[in-house]
Order: structure tokens, then sequence, then C-alpha cells
């Protein structure tokens, strides 16, 4: 079986992005980007399929500008066959995202999707959801754990208030979350060879999609100031104040 692994070229997750007073937006334009840290967690769980035999090929796409090789780069060194990048230098939504990402999934023809449950940043949170729909397959959203059976795939599933577990027909879309594994340490003999490897390049404006926006963000605000902490000197002040805060009697 086939993995076809989708991998954002996405806000560094270090950085703290903030509200323009002025516009109103946040101006992720200059930001730094590196590989979107759910994708990286999709990448190590195909790699672990494939070292435990259940998958033979992983391919990585990306959607975005040339420096998004980068983040493919990274998704060679951690153990995918194969790299795609669809370039465009247009910041894309969800919808066109998605509808790029069923192309090359109609070319492709793998068992199973990865995508991450978001990418830093923007955050929408929706290509998964999108793709899935509009190639008309199962989904399974927040993916904690898989197993890979025949012509199907167990997916456990973080849910409010524990876990659920689903089966699902393949091929299937999953999004992979936080829980799902911990990506592995890249070696630097690693990193060297994915220097080396080929990326194959195709135009998104050749790709006969329409990429037309469908929103726009009318206001961002940053979450309200919590109160500063306060450091106390003794017991007697800490009993004093919470006296005073009516915490004790
Ligand atoms: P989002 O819906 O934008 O929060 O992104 C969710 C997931 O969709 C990401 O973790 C990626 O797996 C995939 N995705 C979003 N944008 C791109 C992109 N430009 N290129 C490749 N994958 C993407």
């Amino acid at each position: 079986m086939k993995v076809l692994v989708a991998v954002k070229h996405a806000v560094d997750h270090n950085l703290k992005p903030f509200v323009d007073a002025t516009t109103g937006q946040v101006d992720l334009s200059q930001a730094r980007r590196v590989i979107n840290p759910f994708d990286e967690i999709s990448i190590e769980e195909a790699v672990r399929l494939k070292e435990r035999g259940l998958v033979t090929a992983i391919v990585a796409v990306s959607i975005g500008g040339a420096d998004a090789k980068d983040s493919l780069r990274h998704a060679y060194a951690m153990g995918v066959d194969r790299a795609l990048l669809v370039e465009t230098d247009a910041r894309l939504q969800p919808l066109s995202v998605a509808k790029l990402l069923k192309v090359i999934v109609e070319r492709e023809q793998p068992g199973l999707v990865f995508l991450g449950k978001q990418a830093v940043g923007e955050d929408y949170g929706q290509t998964g959801q999108m793709l899935a729909a509009l190639l008309g397959v199962g989904l399974g959203t927040f993916t904690s754990a898989l197993q890979v059976k025949d012509g199907s795939v167990e997916v456990t599933r973080e849910v409010d208030k524990g876990t659920q577990t689903i089966s699902l027909q393949l091929p299937a879309v999953l999004t992979s979350d936080l829980r799902l594994n911990e990506p592995r340490f890249i070696k630097l003999p690693n990193l060297m060879m994915a220097k080396k490897k080929a990326i194959e390049t195709l135009a998104a404006s050749e790709l006969g999609i329409d990429l037309a926006n469908r929103f726009t963000v009318i206001k961002s605000n940053e979450p309200p100031q919590k109160p500063g902490a306060v450091q106390l000197a003794s017991v007697s002040e800490l009993v004093n104040t919470l006296r005073k805060a009516e915490v004790l009697q």
C-alpha cells in the first residue's frame, strides 16, 4: 500500500505572532517557516508502517513556494521515498489546497492519505475534512492511534472526554493528532542525503483548478492578558494574601 503525506511549510511554532493594531490582522508573510509539526507526526507514522512491512512507498507532497522544498527535504531525511512540490507563490486557502491534493491523490492512488489536524500559523484545521469530502472517502480526524487491517484501518480518535475507535474502509484520509507518536530525531547523514534527493515539481497554475479565495479574515484578537504572578516572601504573607482574596476565612 502506498501512503501520501501532505506536508505544509508552516509558520515556526516557536514564533509569537502578534496582531497589528492598525490593520487588526496578523501578518505572517515574513514569518520563518518550517515543517508543520503535525505533518512530521504523519511522516513518522507512515515510516513506522513501512518499517513494519504494511506500507511499500511513502510520497510527501507540499503546496507552496520554492522554500517549501526545505520541509520536503526534512520529509526525505525522515524516510519518505518521493517528494512532490506543487508550486505556487499564492497563500492558498484550505479549499484550494484540498482541490490540489485531490489531483495528486488521483494520480498517486494511495491507500492512506495523512494530513495534520491543523497547520501552525493560519490554524484552519479544515484541509483534511475538505479533501475527504472531495474524494468521497472516509475520514478519521484527530488520530491518536491506528491499526492497518486488510482493506481497512482502525483509528483511535481524540474526542472531548476520551477516545473513540472507528473502522474506515481504505482508501481513507486521516488527520494526525499530537499523541499519535513522537517523531524521530533526524541524524546528520540523513539530512545530508536528503539534500541530494530529487523533488518533482508541478506548477499549481497548470493543474486546471480554481484557486480563488473564498473568505476574508475580518479581524484577529490577541488573548486577554492574564494578571501577572507575584512572589511572596513567607507563609504568613501567603495566608494574609489568601484571606484578603477571601479564599481563606
Ligand atoms: P489546515 O487545514 O490549513 O490547518 O492544515 C491541515 C493540514 O493540511 C496540514 O497539517 C497539512 O497536512 C495539510 N496542508 C495544509 N496546507 C498545506 C499545503 N500548503 N501543502 C501541503 N499540505 C497542506
